[in-house]
Order: C-alpha cells, then sequence, then structure tokens
C-alpha cells in the first residue's frame, strides 16, 4: 500500500491492530446490512440564543458483542475500505430524515449538519446526490450544513469546488471542519466555498493556557470576520472558555458545557420543551 521497494519489520502489536482492522471491516459490511448504526446529535447554539441552531449528526456503531465503537476508530477502517460511501449514503439520509421528523414536530428553527469524508466527494457527484436526498424528505437546501475537515480542501479539484459552489447557490452551508489542524494555508480561505469554520477544540482547550494559542485564535475570529465567514468553536467544555472566545466575539458554539452528543429522542423532547415555554 505505502510503494515498492518498502519493508516493514513485523511485531506482535502490528499483528494485533492488523487482526482488530479486519475484524472491524468485515463486521462493518455486516453492520451495514443490519441496522447496527444509529446517529447522536449535538447542538451548535448562538450565545445569545437568539439565532438558529444546528445539530450536528454523529456517527455511532452498536455492535452486538463490542458494545459502542467510537467513529474515530472505524471511519478511517470505512474510508479505507471505500465502505464510507454506503455509510455516508445512510448517515445523509437518515440525518435529514431526523430533520424532516423534527420540522414536522414544530421545530422550525432548527437545522442539520452532517460530515462528510474526502472519499465522498471523490466519489459521489455532491450536488446532485444532496439535492436528491433533500427533495426526497422534502426540506429546503437551507437546513442542511454539511462539514468538510480541513485537510480535505488541501488538494481539491477545481471539479469539487464546483459541486460544493452549486450547493452554495442552493443555499446549502458549507463548513471547514477541525480548522487550524490541517496545513493548509491561510490565503486559501479567501478562494474556498465556504460559509462557515469551526475552530478546532485544540485551540479551545489550550488558549486558556497558553498566550500564543490565545493570539492565534484572536486572528483566526478577526480573519473570519473580514473574510464574512461565521465561526463555530467546538470543544467548549469551560465557563473560562466561553468568556474568552465571547470577548473574541465568537458566537456559535458547541461543546460538553452546551451538551453532548445525545439521541434524537432526547433531542426532540428537549427542544419542543423549550419553544413550548
Ligand atoms: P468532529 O467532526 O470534529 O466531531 C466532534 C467530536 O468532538 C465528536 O466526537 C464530539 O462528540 C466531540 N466533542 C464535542 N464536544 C466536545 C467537548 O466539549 N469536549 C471533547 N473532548 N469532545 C467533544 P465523536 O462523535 O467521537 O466523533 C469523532 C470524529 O469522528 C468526528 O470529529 C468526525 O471526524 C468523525 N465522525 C463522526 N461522525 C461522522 C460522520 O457521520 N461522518 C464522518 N465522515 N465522520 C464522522
Ligand atoms: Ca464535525
Ligand atoms: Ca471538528
Ligand atoms: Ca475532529
Amino acid at each position: 500500500k505505502e510503494g515498492r521497494g518498502i519493508y516493514r519489520i513485523y511485531s506482535p502489536e502490528m499483528g494485533s491492530t492488523m487482526r482488530r482492522y479486519h475484524y472491524l471491516l468485515e463486521e462493518m459490511r455486516v453492520a451495514l446490512d443490519t441496522n447496527c448504526f444509529f446517529l447522536s446529535f449535538q447542538p451548535i447554539i448562538h450565545v445569545d440564543g437568539s439565532a438558529i441552531s444546528y445539530f450536528e449528526a454523529l456517527v455511532r456503531w452498536q455492535h452486538p458483542a463490542e458494545g459502542t465503537i467510537a467513529p474515530t476508530e472505524f471511519i478511517p477502517i470505512a474510508e479505507d475500505s471505500n465502505l464510507i460511501l454506503k455509510l455516508g449514503d445512510w448517515i445523509l439520509e437518515e440525518a435529514c430524515r431526523q430533520m424532516a421528523a423534527w420540522y414536522n414536530a414544530g421545530m422550525s428553527k432548527t437545522r442539520i449538519s452532517v460530515n462528510l469524508s474526502g472519499i465522498q466527494l471523490k466519489h459521489r457527484r455532491i450536488h446532485e446526490w444532496v439535492m436528491e436526498c433533500l427533495d426526497k424528505m422534502s426540506l429546503p437546501a437551507n437546513s442542511l450544513m454539511l462539514e468538510i475537515t480541513e485537510s480535505c480542501f488541501i488538494d481539491i479539484s477545481d471539479s469539487i469546488i464546483d459541486e460544493l459552489n452549486k450547493l452554495r447557490a442552493e443555499g446549502v452551508i458549507i463548513a471547514i471542519d477541525d480548522f487550524g489542524t490541517g496545513f493548509s494555508s491561510l490565503s486559501v480561505l479567501a478562494n474556498l466555498p465556504v460559509d462557515v469554520l469551526k475552530i478546532d477544540k485544540l485551540f479551545i482547550s489550550e488558549a486558556t493556557k497558553n498566550k500564543k494559542y490565545h493570539k492565534i485564535l484572536h486572528s483566526i475570529a478577526e480573519l473570519s470576520t473580514r473574510l464574512d465567514l461565521k465561526v463555530v468553536a467546538e470543544g467548549i467544555e469551560e465557563i473560562e472558555q466561553l468568556e474568552l472566545l465571547k470577548s473574541l466575539g465568537v458566537v456559535y458554539i458547541q461543546g460538553y458545557l452546551v451538551s453532548r452528543p445525545e439521541s434524537s429522542a432526547n433531542v426532540g423532547s428537549r427542544v419542543l420543551k423549550q419553544s413550548a415555554n
């Protein structure tokens, strides 16, 4: 996989890592046919509570023997094997189906945010695929945000940029995820088809402890304002972090301080209770 002329010295740990990898790969094929995946939803809110809030859909795997397996473990395996295409189709459809159910229950001020993998960008005709899914559930395009990690933008092709721009023209919101970790040059920001920048939680956790991170965060916030990008800070766990971000003018936040990812049933009952008050 890494090319010819490369050798590796075998170690027992490699054996168990490889076994786990192939085991999960085989199990994932079964899981896709037996409904073993589900979505959790984590709110992204405006600090003053007024504007539209989003729910980020985060995929979970409920394995019959292993219990819940984390996406950080299985998404990379799904990406290597292209199973991410089938899984990703299910994720978008399920997220839209849930959004439609919430709409019909009267939650008109919520939107959904879905993570996309670089493999999906390369292999799906994103514009057609997303619009078909929205149409099928009778959802307006602006009810959907798509999160694409910064690293996907580094060697992005013109045709993918085209697809993203077509989606934006329809009203779909495009976000750069994990911003600050992907080593893209800042000037690239000016030309990318994006509306929202999600600052990686690393910056949030470091900024209250480390002056340099604080300064970088400050600059990102300022730059985004100048470029008319909305900023979401992810991974907010402490009041102190929230206060710092507010002082920097960042108004969209996500993190355990607000809520952990929750089941759709919990999200529904909580939001409906709030809007009834
Ligand atoms: P991400 O897109 O950056 O998602 C945010 C992760 O941070 C989630 O982990 C979330 O539970 C966690 N998180 C949220 N608030 C806090 C906080 O205050 N503190 C801390 N320490 N963590 C917080 P999760 O659900 O384990 O997902 C991990 C990653 O797996 C995601 O990172 C994303 O890259 C990937 N992933 C999850 N769901 C999907 C999906 O549906 N499709 C794709 N392609 N990737 C997904
Ligand atoms: Ca994300
Ligand atoms: Ca992120
Ligand atoms: Ca991440």
